[in-house]
Order: structure tokens, then C-alpha cells, then sequence
């Protein structure tokens, strides 16, 4: 294992860990791919990638993850390869490996159900991801802070090989990794250099009118009815800086909505004049947490109230879960967090 200090975290010092990279594949013969806990667009475009990556370069791998594939996602070709975790049978292949390829997280917890397994085997290890400062263990690290989606990382890495090695698969899993976490191409990190990689992706056959249709314009009854109760009930602080909504079991119930109907809702909260951070506090029934997303625009960051409530994330955009608690109690706690930062 090397040091957390030793981690790569600049575009610029990404070759030497793909080289490493390039050298451990030749030996491998068996991989594990996964990925966070509630998968986003770029957990499952970069999974997705890098299977058929691997795939390309004839090495056995399986995608296991903890929860179930947002449904805006499951048009992508491939999602069929994509194991929720079940016990036994997928302990057993992680077990078998010699490489377990972890993706778009830095702290192992966020594996959720495959992290006793992964944690145990004694396989090597690999993180790539964009996440600043990586709490979890690993052999190999290919981590850029700077990047705006792990699918960045893994184009810089799949664009290394021979061209053929990038198919419209390949393609099309990280068009969906960048466009998604870089909010459709509008959040910070958007540079010239990412529309370059976009520029390639649609070579190699992404089709961005399709693929911006399927995750982005399909959205489900459940989903509307979810954030017209969120908005009905928006409240704001510290001079209108700090917009909050939230919904709890009830709301979920009423709309027949589950988690994933909230997707890109927080993101809308900030859009409002004014409003330098967007909370949204959700309370799903069944699930004994509650679940903060966080987002700020400007000098503003929400990292820092994420982790005061034992989450993490980027400047702009970070999350937690809070155990054993109501959304009324955390709303509380989040408006004292924010006092410092907001009023001024
Ligand atoms: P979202 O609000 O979309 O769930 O998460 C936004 C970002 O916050 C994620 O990309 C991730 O970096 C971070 N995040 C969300 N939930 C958690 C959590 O429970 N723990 C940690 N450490 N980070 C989280
Ligand atoms: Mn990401």
C-alpha cells in the first residue's frame, strides 16, 4: 500500500499511475469494478467503461455495486452487466480476483454492502477518482481533483490505448460520466479541455442528442409530483441566501416516488435569485436516515457542513446521511452550520 500523501492529484501527474496501471492489467486476469453507494451518472458511465474496457482487453471482470441503477440510466447499453450485490455468489468472485478497481469514491464506507468484501480481499487494489482527499486504502491511485468527473479520468486513461480500444460503448458510458457530473456541461470544471474529450466521445459514437434525451428529458410522474411539494414548501434564510427543502416519508408516499425522483432537484434550488446554497433534505421511507445533498455557487462552500454531519464531497456539491435523527433536527443543525458562512 502507499501513502495517502503519495496520491496523484493533478492532471498533469496522471501519466506515471497509468503507466502503473497499464503494466498491473498485463498480469491480471480477474477484476471487481465498483462504485458508490445511490450510483449517480458517472458511477455507472465510468463502471460501465471500464468493463468494456476491460472487456476490450480480454480480462474477466464483473461490476458489483450496492444499490439499484437510477432509472434514467438504464437505457445505457451494458447496464444488464451490472450486479447489485447479492451475498454469497459475489463474495465468492471478489475472493477469486486479482484486481479490485474502485471508482468515484475516496471513502470505503461509501461502497455500502460490497464494502466487507472488498475490504477483506486481498487482492490489489486500485481508486480512480476526483474526489480531494482519499481516505481509503489502495495500491494504486489515479485520482485528479481538478478533473470534473471520474470520467474524465478514465477517458485519459482508455484514450492511452490503441484507438480501437474505444468503442461506442466506451463512448457513450463516459459521455454520460462527464455530462452528468459536470451538470450537463455548466459546472465549474467545464473547460476547453473537457470539450475536447466530449469532441472525441462523439467521434468514437456518442450521440449527445440521444443521450442528453434519455437522461435528462425522461422523468417520471412520481418525480414531478416530488418537486412540486418541495417547492410549495421551500423555505429561506439569511436574507435568501440559503434556500432548504425538504421531504419526508410522507411526501414520498403521497407521490408513489422513491430516492431517485429527486435526481437534479437540489441543483434547481441555487438557480433561484439569490440563493448562494441549495439543501435538500429527503427522509425515503424504510431507509433510517436521513439524506443531505448540498449545493453552493461562488466562494461558498458546502464540503465542510457536509462533513460537520459525517459526509464529504467537492466545494460545490457534497452530501451526508445522517443516522437515527428527523429532517427537522437536521434542518436545525444545518442552518447553525451555515450561520458562519452566510451571514454576513
Ligand atoms: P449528492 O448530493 O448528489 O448525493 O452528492 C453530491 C456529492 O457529495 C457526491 O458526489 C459525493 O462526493 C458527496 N456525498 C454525497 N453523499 C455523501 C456521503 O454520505 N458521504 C460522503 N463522504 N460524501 C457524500
Ligand atoms: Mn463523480
Amino acid at each position: 500500500m502507499i501513502k495517502l500523501n503519495d496520491v496523484n492529484n493533478k492532471k498533469s501527474d496522471l501519466k506515471p499511475s497509468i503507466i502503473r496501471f497499464k503494466e498491473i492489467i498485463k498480469t491480471t486476469r480477474r477484476t471487481t469494478i465498483s462504485t458508490h453507494i445511490d450510483p449517480d451518472g458517472d458511477a455507472i458511465g465510468s463502471a460501465l467503461a471500464m468493463y468494456f474496457f476491460l472487456e476490450g482487453l480480454a480480462v474477466e471482470s464483473k461490476v458489483i455495486i450496492s444499490s439499484a441503477i437510477p432509472s434514467n440510466l438504464t437505457f445505457l447499453t451494458g447496464v444488464k452487466k451490472i450486479n447489485i450485490y447479492s451475498g454469497k455468489q459475489d463474495d465468492d468472485f471478489i475472493d477469486g480476483c486479482d484486481l479490485i478497481i474502485i471508482l468515484d469514491l475516496n471513502e470505503m464506507s461509501r461502497l455500502g454492502s460490497v464494502e466487507v468484501p472488498i475490504a477483506r480481499s486481498k487482492s490489489k487494489k486500485v481508486i480512480i477518482d476526483h474526489h480531494i482527499e482519499p481516505k481509503a486504502p489502495a495500491d494504486l491511485y489515479l485520482i485528479d481533483t481538478e478533473a470534473s468527473s471520474t470520467g474524465e479520468i478514465l477517458w485519459e486513461l482508455i484514450a492511452g490505448y490503441p484507438s480501437s480500444a474505444v468503442s461506442k460503448e466506451i463512448a457513450e458510458s463516459l459521455y454520460v460520466a462527464i455530462m452528468t457530473d459536470s451538470g450537463n456541461f455548466r459546472f465549474p470544471r467545464t473547460d476547453a479541455d473537457l470539450h475536447r474529450t466530449v469532441a472525441q466521445l462523439i467521434d468514437c459514437g456518442a450521440d449527445p442528442v440521444m443521450l442528453y434525451e434519455n437522461v435528462y428529458n425522461v422523468v417520471s410522474l412520481g418525480s414531478i409530483r416530488l418537486y412540486g411539494m418541495a417547492y410549495s414548501g421551500l423555505e429561506l434564510y439569511f436574507s435568501g441566501k440559503l434556500c432548504i427543502a425538504v421531504l419526508d416519508e410522507r411526501n414520498f408516499i403521497d407521490a408513489e416516488a422513491t430516492v431517485d425522483d429527486t435526481e437534479n432537484l437540489v441543483e434547481s434550488l441555487h438557480s433561484i435569485a439569490g440563493v448562494m446554497m441549495g439543501v435538500l433534505i429527503t427522509k425515503a421511507p424504510g431507509i433510517n436516515e436521513v439524506k443531505v445533498s448540498l449545493r453552493s455557487k461562488g466562494d461558498f462552500s458546502v464540503r465542510d457542513i457536509a462533513r460537520r454531519l459525517g459526509g464529504g464531497g467537492h466545494f460545490h456539491a457534497a452530501g451526508a446521511r445522517v443516522a437515527a435523527t428527523s429532517v427537522n433536527e437536521v434542518k436545525k443543525m444545518i442552518i447553525e452550520l451555515a450561520e458562519s458562512i452566510l451571514n454576513d
